[in-house]
């Protein structure tokens, strides 16, 4: 059997060991890939989750599998999340993870979660001595796959150099945001500006259409025009337009509408604590939950099907 610690990127060619103890905790859609990129970089990953079949699917990956959070944390070097939300994400850090795992553990929470939560979590992982990095991720369940997510950081300099050869062996790129929770604030900005971009991309080419323009040649001009955006040029809405895209797929694959709501009532929940205007991202939310209401699975380039 090949040994996984040589061929470990992160095994250095002086013979020093960087291979690391990892819990991780939250194996879901995402996680699960996450975890696996982790063991096949040479780390030991000591795996939890409340499903015993993403416990399974772990332990194939070449996790070890425990049957709860605190045992998961014990002697190891780093814990990573990938939980569904705030609520949860406190509830395992305050109850599981501060104070039984080790005190010189780096933490990493990359789940989605609220500014005011990520803060709050990171405080009471100080306040024991803990560094903590909130780093949620851009990139779907075959980025996480893949090993190809952008991480944004948030989090003290130290915190984010100890994380970094971490969250390296599960993404392209990891980008160190500031402090604690301003790896949150980049994301739900972030995908406020998409969400925003996709209505009005989506709206752009109905428009074109019923004015008479052809998609395609509406593409051609507006791609090398001035309403060029992502949203256009790389997730076009309009199938059969533009690079292969999940409106290809009738929206199906790609990143759910629900996700895309979640993200953006996490935005407007930050817009009202910062008192930020955002009357378009207030916009979005109205209209993604009307999508959402019953085609929360569908890709979020299907918002266009309702204009
Ligand atoms: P998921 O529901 O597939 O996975 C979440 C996992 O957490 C589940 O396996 C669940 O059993 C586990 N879990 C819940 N409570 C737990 C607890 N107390 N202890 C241990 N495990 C627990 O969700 P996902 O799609 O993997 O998303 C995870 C996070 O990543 C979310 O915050 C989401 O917003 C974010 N995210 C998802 C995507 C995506 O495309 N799916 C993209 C970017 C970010």
């Amino acid at each position: 059997m090949q040994d996984r610690r040589a061929a470990s990127p992160l095994a250095t060619t002086n013979g020093e060991d960087t291979n690391m103890k990892i819990a991780f905790i939250g194996l879901g859609n995402m996680g699960g890939g996450m975890a696996a990129n982790l063991v096949k970089a040479g780390h030991s990953v000591r795996a939890f989750d409340l499903s015993e079949e993403a416990l399974s699917a772990a332990k194939d990956a070449g996790c070890q599998t425990f049957s709860n959070a605190r045992e998961a944390v014990e002697g190891v070097d780093a814990v990573v999340s990938m939980l569904p939300n705030g609520e949860i994400v406190k509830k395992v850090y305050t109850g599981d993870v501060i104070g039984h795992a080790p005190h010189a553990a780096t933490l990493i929470d990359c789940s989605t979660i609220d500014v005011a939560t990520a803060r709050e979590v990171a405080d009471a992982a100080h306040a024991e001595g803990y560094k903590m990095v909130d780093a949620p991720v851009s990139g779907g369940i075959a980025a996480a796959a893949g090993g190809t997510l952008t991480f944004m950081v948030g989090g003290e300099k130290h915190a984010f150099d100890a994380a970094e050869p971490v969250l390296s062996a599960m993404g392209k790129a990891v980008i160190h945001a500031g402090d604690a929770g301003n790896g949150q604030a980049a994301k739900i900005c972030n995908n406020m500006l998409l969400a925003i971009q996709m209505i009005g991309t989506a709206e752009a080419f109905s428009m074109a259409q019923k004015l008479g323009l052809d998609p395609q040649t509406f593409y051609d001009i507006s791609s090398v025009s001035s309403g060029q955006c992502w949203s256009m040029t790389s997730y076009c809405p309009v199938p059969g337009v533009g690079p292969q895209s999940p409106s290809d797929n009738e929206y199906k694959g790609g990143f759910a509408a629900a996700l895309m709501l979640k993200d953006l009532k996490l935005a407007m929940e930050a817009a009202k604590r910062s008192g930020a205007s955002t009357p378009l991202g207030g916009h979005a939310r109205e209209l993604y939950e009307k999508f959402a209401a019953d085609n929360g699975a569908l890709d979020f380039s299907g918002i266009i099907k309702t204009l």
